[in-house]
């Protein structure tokens, strides 16, 4: 029996040096001694799961280590082998990668009643560790699909719903597009049984028709190609069935009225010549207006990348058409998994680089994750929180926003343990209290009875709890008179800073002051800031603000408030923490006259003529742009035009030239004209007024202007 494994190890072992073929010849005999009685559902021995998951990464061209930890994946949670056996027999690598797999198996998912987003926040947690712990995963969750036949029905649902909720999206993040398909697929026949067989017929109904009318197209698009010396290779392809069930409700239509069930897809060697095919073949099958998509100058944020368009073939039906180099195909089958290839080589290039960026984004789980709205909605669920996760030494999960420390931790626990607080022991290692809390750290807090809270800790803590109890503790353990004390230190300590004192305040300012925050008298504002209730920094801040007002109207500055840089603009330092965004209502865009409106969320920017910035009665924000700034923005034109061919093209080539990218396009014909919006992305509004410029000068165009 061993025979038929040796045949199947050394297929994986290709092309490995000798340290690591023994690596996994190693990993093999333990996976093999630990699951020895063990059966599948099927009946097969299970030893026969572990290669099928060690093949799959191994097509997916990871390295001997991953390869390694997906012999042993399941060796933790179903025999008696240990961590430290695993260590010492492979590396320290291989059993990470193996803990980390059984991590999420046995500890996030079997958890009863959780939701999946929790669940998948959790994932998160062990990937943001070692990305390829959700690569062997997805490898274990594509076998198990693929077997799933052999179970009773309804855990074969409940599989499939989580995979298509979890581990598909998951894959399409990572842009492993073809462990998605095949996941999406086998879900989509469980879960769907009637829709899935519907299209299957109706695929097999059309097929040979189709492939002939695909083979025509494609050979009509290669001689074209070829003519002008580019070399290309043409495939006509069925689009996977969850797609085609996707569009039929996207699009509210019944099978008959998708006509795109088949795709053309073509390979060639440079960027310059996916643009030059797709002009060529603009040139000879009539494009529909809005389908070109360019996402080659614009990568999707899993760095696919190709260009896609959509033509119209003899009969009038709509074929798409995808164009892309051999890298971004390699990249657009197996996202980061191809990536991987390029690392054990070790050949970083710039593209690459920002790919690996953008994992360690996501993986730090940023804030402007949270504002790219089409982002989650691609992903169909809302992670990314700011959230951290981190454990008790018993192994119980605590969520903490990010930024929270040690304090919060030891406050979230008991409010004793909170008072008491000198420091932790974080994964072992002795860490202050003020150590800010990272994703899947061990907390251990030691305290002292000699410990008690003072007013500074307010600011080291950022959970609520936490600041309660501190107030609460202040409060009732000092005397009054010290806090007042201690409040007017701090309040003129701040107000230093801007070379201000009490002193120089007139009283009538000081007496607005304490109206707004409803005090009698000065004594009872130090003494809240001395307990900690209300913070000498937005107290000074005001105090400010309203002298600023009183400034402005005599026409003097004295206090020139700091300006802070953010991103692409700029805003009050007093209000640099807070969020913003740009709104949607009126795309703002480098150059634009902004203003900011101050809501819930943060700072929403409009630009100033924006209608919405009218109708709102609270005062306006004070925002304007960066000089250099570094992201493209949304904008749109509208276009009328007489109807003739190649506009399109040509409004897209000059685009390009001009550094503006065109997302999206619609077109319908109005009076015998043709109008046309883009939905275009730019670096300034410069950019736009001189495309505006350009494409006024073409002959037939009869208006053209910035809608948003
Ligand atoms: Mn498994």
């Amino acid at each position: 029996m061993a025979e038929n494994y040796e045949s199947n190890i050394n297929e994986i072992k290709i092309n490995f040096d000798e340290k690591s073929q023994k690596l996994i010849e190693e990993a093999f005999n333990i996976a093999q001694k630990g699951h020895l009685n063990q059966k599948r559902k099927s009946g097969e021995p299970y030893i026969t799961h572990c290669i099928e998951v060690a093949k799959i990464l191994k097509q997916l061209g990871m390295d001997a280590r991953t390869i390694a930890a997906g012999l042993l994946h399941d060796i933790v949670e179903d025999t008696n082998f240990s961590i430290e056996e695993i260590k010492s027999k492979t590396d320290d690598e291989v059993a990470f990668l193996v803990e980390g797999v059984s991590y999420v198996t046995a500890k996030i998912f079997k958890r009863k009643g959780e939701k999946f987003s929790d669940s998948l926040r959790k994932m998160f947690l062990a990937m943001s560790k070692d990305i390829r712990v959700v690569i062997i995963k997805l490898a274990d969750r594509l076998h198990n699909m693929r077997t799933i036949q052999f179970l009773d029905e309804e855990k074969q649902k409940k599989i499939a719903y989580e995979t298509l909720n979890i581990y598909a999206p998951l894959s399409h993040r990572f842009g492993m597009q073809k462990i998605k398909s095949e996941l999406e697929d086998i879900s989509f026949k469980i879960l769907y049984p009637e829709q899935y067989s519907q299209i299957e017929n109706k695929i097999k109904e059309k097929k040979g028709q189709s492939e002939n009318k695909i083979y025509f197209l494609q050979k009509k698009i290669k001689d074209e190609l070829e003519k002008n010396k580019i070399a290309c290779e043409i495939y006509g392809r069925i689009k996977h069935f969850y797609s085609i069930y996707q569009k039929m409700i996207r699009e509210n239509k019944i099978l008959d009225d998708i006509y795109d069930l088949f795709a053309i897809r073509i390979i060639t060697d440079t960027v310059a010549n996916c643009y030059a095919s797709i002009g060529l073949i603009h040139n000879i099958l009539k494009p529909i207006p809005g389908r070109f998509k360019d996402y080659i100058a614009m990568p999707k944020t899993n760095m696919y990348q190709s260009l896609h368009t959509t033509v119209l073939d003899d009969e009038g039906i709509p074929v798409e058409i995808q164009i892309r180099t051999h890298e971004m195909d390699k990249i657009a089958e197996d996202g980061i998994a191809a990536h991987w290839t390029y690392k054990e080589q070790k050949k970083f290039d710039s593209k690459l680089d920002s790919y690996f960026s953008w994992i360690k984004q996501v993986l730090e789980l940023q804030k402007n994750l949270k504002e790219g709205e089409d982002f989650i909605k691609e992903l169909r669920m809302d992670l990314f929180d700011e959230e951290i996760f981190v454990f008790t030494p018993k192994g119980e999960v605590k969520e903490f926003i990010k930024g929270a420390t040690v304090l919060d931790f030891a406050y979230s626990i008991h409010s004793d343990l909170g008072d008491k607080c000198i420091g932790a022991k974080v994964n072992g290692k002795w860490v202050s209290f003020k150590y800010e809390l990272q994703n899947g750290d061990i907390i251990e807090i030691l305290k002292s009875a000699n410990q008690h809270p003072t007013l500074d800790w307010l600011k080291i803590v950022k959970t609520a709890k936490a600041k309660n109890r501190i107030r609460h503790w202040l409060k009732t353990n000092n005397d009054a008179k010290q806090s007042i004390e201690k409040g007017r230190e701090l309040l003129e300590e701040r107000l230093k800073k801007f070379n201000l004192s009490l002193e120089k305040i007139s009283d009538d300012l000081i007496e607005k002051i304490l109206i707004n925050y409803n005090f009698n008298k000065l004594d009872d504002l130090f003494l809240s800031i001395g307990f900690g209730e209300i913070s000498e920094i937005k107290i000074a801040n005001n105090l400010i603000r309203l002298l600023k007002e009183r400034m402005d109207v005599a026409k003097e500055k004295i206090i020139e408030q700091k300006k802070y840089i953010r991103g692409d603009i700029i805003v009050d330092s007093n209000l640099s923490e807070i969020i913003y965004r740009f709104a949607r209502c009126c795309n703002p865009v480098p150059g634009d006259s902004i203003t900011g409106i101050l809501t819930k969320k943060g700072i929403s920017i409009h630009r100033k003529n924006c209608i919405n910035v009218k109708r709102v009665s609270t005062p306006l924000i004070d925002v304007s742009w960066n000089e250099q700034v570094s992201n493209y923005y949304l904008s749109k034109l509208k276009i009328i035009a007489e109807n003739k061919t190649n506009l399109i093209n040509e409004i897209i080539t000059l685009s390009n030239k001009n550094s503006v990218y065109i997302v999206s396009m619609n077109s319908s014909i109005l009076n015998g004209n043709i109008k046309l919006e883009f939905s275009i992305k730019v670096k300034t509004q410069e950019d736009i007024q001189k495309l505006v410029d350009i494409i006024r000068n073409i002959e037939g165009i009869k208006e053209i202007k910035r809608i948003i």
